[in-house]
Parts: structure tokens; sequence; C-alpha cells
């Protein structure tokens, strides 16, 4: 079966956050609030202004949320279910978003994420990453639906450090590859457990050329703290492109190996950063031309993405194999490949892939 899945609104513009109130009537009217502090001393002022002059109340406000993990997710049920909360907001970056997905499925009502930042697209998807307490990639939570809002506001994204967009670009750039990866392998299901539709397709190339002819451009607006028509383009094509890809179309290797990677002591790199320098071994596992590839590293290098190992960490090499191995878990999504891939294979891959980032470093 085809399946396509969506957030069932996303809001974007400057000011947005003015007007979130207005886009949760009729959705809830007793909120609970939850992310890290930090954003929510950006932005909770304002988000509650536009609650109160929609009617909508705050049933509690959590802004100490750092893990998606259970023990953090089971303690908001509780924050939730005391105050009578009948809808969720995820306020942050892509712990808060899908923490608070977590809670809202729990508490059986529904949520909104309000990223203020794009380093991740996790926002409009109908899955939680869950981590562990030592931060191991844990398992993906899915639920039946997705956030019934995302809601964008650029000018409070382009407060964030610009590699912020930088890192959630190398993520969205891993959308389209591995989308390709499953529609090549027939029996590859993506993460609505089914086949990608066209429409995923789609957007998974309008992402992937967005992001190589935009993305640098709306970095170095970034840079300087500007909201271009660049920037919006990367913006949505992160927040809601990528992660429309990447859901209804399934993940590959590059995700399956960056989760591989999480196992590993001294890795330093952030989620995008990690799920770029993958994309790079899994276009090697792919048998990519290599000429397809360099440019794909030249983007990334411009960008300040990883192209190498060191530029992930303190990576022992000798732990490469736990890393492989973990990544070719049957529970993981290695198994979309279009071919069978081994944990012998991914732990060359990943070293031709840093000897060919090395490479590229020496000559750039
Ligand atoms: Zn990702």
């Amino acid at each position: 079966m085809k399946i396509f899945g969506s957030t069932s609104r996303y809001v974007q513009g400057r000011g947005a956050i003015d007007e979130l109130g207005q886009h949760i009537t009729g959705i809830g009217t007793r909120a609970l609030i939850l992310g890290q502090e930090f954003p929510i001393k950006l932005v909770g002022k304002r988000i509650e202004a536009s609650l109160e002059a929609a009617k909508v109340e705050i049933a509690a406000i959590d802004s100490s949320v750092t893990m998606s993990t259970y023990p953090t997710i089971d303690a908001l049920v509780e924050l939730g279910k005391k105050n009578k909360a009948n809808i969720v907001l995820g306020v942050g970056g892509g712990v808060a978003v899908d923490t608070g997905k977590a809670v809202a499925h729990k508490l059986q009502v529904p949520v909104a994420s309000i990223p203020t930042q794009c380093a991740t697209n996790a926002d409009a998807s109908a899955l939680s990453v869950i981590y562990t307490e030592k931060h191991e990639w844990l398992e993906y939570l899915f639920y039946p639906k997705n956030p019934d809002l995302v809601l964008v506001d650029p000018e409070v994204l382009a407060t964030a450090p610009a590699k912020f967009t930088v890192w959630g670009m190398g993520d969205a750039l891993a959308a389209n590859v591995e989308a390709k990866a499953c529609v090549a392998q027939p029996n590859a299901a993506s993460l609505l457990n089914g086949r990608p539709t066209a429409a995923a397709s789609w957007l998974g190339d309008l992402c992937e050329n967005n992001l190589l002819q935009y993305g640098y451009r709306a970095y170095r607006d970034l840079s300087k703290k500007l909201v271009t028509p660049f920037v919006e383009r990367i913006f949505e094509s992160i927040k809601l492109l990528s992660s429309l890809c990447a859901e209804s179309a399934g993940l590959a290797a590059a995700h399956a190996i960056h989760n591989g990677l999480t196992f590993i002591q001294g890795v330093e790199a952030n989620h995008g950063e990690l799920v770029a320098f993958c994309v790079n071994v899994q276009k090697i596992l792919e048998n990519q031309k290599p000429e397809d590839i360099e440019p794909l590293m030249a983007w990334q290098h411009k960008l300040g993405l990883p192209i190498t190992l060191e530029e992930l960490g303190k990576i022992d090499v000798k732990e490469l194999p736990t890393a492989a191995e973990k990544a070719c878990d049957p529970k993981d999504s290695m198994g979309n490949m279009p071919i069978r891939i081994t944990p012998g294979m991914v732990h060359d891959a990943i070293l031709a892939a840093d000897n060919w980032g090395q490479e590229f470093h020496d000559s750039h």
C-alpha cells in the first residue's frame, strides 16, 4: 500500500508565533507547554499572550525537557493529567517536539510543534525518536496521526545560530537520498509502513534541489541574522519537505548508520552533522559515480558540514565494527537498501568516506 501522511496544518511566516492562539482555536482549550529553558524564555511570553487572546488556558509549563526519554515523557504525562491539559505544545528543538508528540499521544490529546530552531525535521512527523538516559538511540515511537499544527516563525528560527540550520540541511539532505533507496527496493517500508507515493518522491527532489541551490545563500543570510526568501525556502525545505519525504518514502542506510554511530564513544557531532556524513557513506554503498558524490561533498564542505570522522568527534576506529553492527540491526532501516548491506560493508564504507573527505580537505 502507498501511504502518505502529513501534519494537518503547516503555518510559516514572520510573526507566526503571535498568531499561535488563533491556529489552535478549535483544537485544544488547555495547553501543556513543554520544552527546554532557553526556547521557553525566548518565546514563552509571546505564546502566553497569543493563547490568552484566543482564550486558550495554560494547564502547565515545563521548561526542563532536555532528553526524549521514557522517564521524561512519563513525568510530563502525569503533569498533563494532573492539570487537565487537552493539547500539548512542544516548543524548541527536536527533543522538545519529539517529547511533545509522545506526551500528547499518551494523553490522547492533539499536539502542536513550535520549533525555535531549524536543526532537525522532527516537527511534522508522526513519530518520536526515543533515547536512553545515556543518549543512545533506543527506538522510534510511531503514532497513528501527525501533529495537528506545525508553526514556523522564521524570525524566531533566525535568532538561533546559523549553524543550527546547516545541521538541519544535513539531515534534510538525507531525505531524498534515502527515499530513492526505498523506491528502488520493492519491499522497503516507509516510516508509515507503506510504499512511497509519487508525492513523497517529488517533495524529496524539490527539497534536495532547494538545499543545493539556495542552501549556501540561506546560510550566509542567517549568519547576518537576515530572513530572506532564500532563508524561508530553506526553512520550509527542512521543516516541511524533508519531513514529509522522509516519513512517507522511508529511511535507509544514512539514518541507520547514524543510529549505529550513536553507540560508540567519542561522537560529538549532532544529529544533522552525523547524518550528513552518513549520506556519503550510503552513496558509497550504493556504488554511485564518484563524480556525482564530489559536488555533494563540496556543498557540505562549503557549509562546514563534516566529511571526515575527525570532524565528528574523537572516534576510535576500533569501535567502528560495533557501530556497523548496530547500523545493520533488523529493527532499523538498513533493510530498505536495494541490496543487502552487511556490517563489513558499512565498516569499510565509513572509512572510505572518511578517507575521501580527508583527501577533499587536503585539496581544498
Ligand atoms: Zn534525521
